[in-house]
């Protein structure tokens, strides 16, 4: 029987593809814990889109409740950090954590992440926070970066296919001004 996998998935265009490659090989459920987005239009935004992907598969999806506060006291004093700094390390272990959390209480062996598809998430910097949370809740954590291998290419065009809605930032108001 296939190992019951639980996908972090920030947004559709990053997901699509890693969706529908593991799909196939696992017992997938995709989690959407994203308090990261702001504003929570754009959030709802995103989310609709990854409910379109997964209701397209059938892939049970999961939806954690909007909390921009607990995200905001989470990154409390790293407001002015750049992208990639240690503002997006905190947000990204805050996620990651969650979700872990989320996999270990609803029975999940595996979990991982979207991120990776990011052009500016670095696996070198996903990985370890990734291992780290599956160690605190006994799991295994899937390390993959889904850059590679010509996924981003085949992402693009699917989400072109579908005609999926693409933001043009990270996620959080702090990155709304580096866009
Ligand atoms: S830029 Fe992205 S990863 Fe970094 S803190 Fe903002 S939403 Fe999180």
């Amino acid at each position: 029987m296939a190992e019951n996998f639980l996908l972090h998935t920030c947004c559709a265009p990053c997901g699509i593809a890693v969706i529908d490659e593991l799909r196939s090989e696992f017992d997938l459920s995709v989690l959407f814990f994203n308090p990261n987005i702001f504003p929570e239009e754009e959030y709802l935004k995103r989310k609709t889109e990854v409910v379109r992907v997964c209701t397209e598969w059938s892939v049970p999806m999961i939806d954690i409740d909007y909390a921009p506060e607990e995200w905001e006291a989470c990154i409390k004093g790293l407001e002015q950090e750049p992208e990639q700094g240690k503002r997006c390390f905190t947000c990204i272990g805050m996620r990651l954590d969650r979700s872990a959390r989320e996999a270990k209480e609803r029975g999940f062996s595996v979990f991982g992440t979207t991120l990776t598809m990011g052009s500016r998430k670095s696996a070198r910097v996903i990985f370890p926070i990734g291992e780290a949370a599956a160690r605190r809740y006994g799991l295994d954590f899937y390390a993959e970066d889904w850059k590679k291998k010509g996924r981003e290419t085949v992402a693009r065009r699917m989400v072109k296919d579908r005609d999926i809605y693409r933001q043009n930032y990270c996620g959080c108001r702090y990155s709304v001004r580096e866009r």
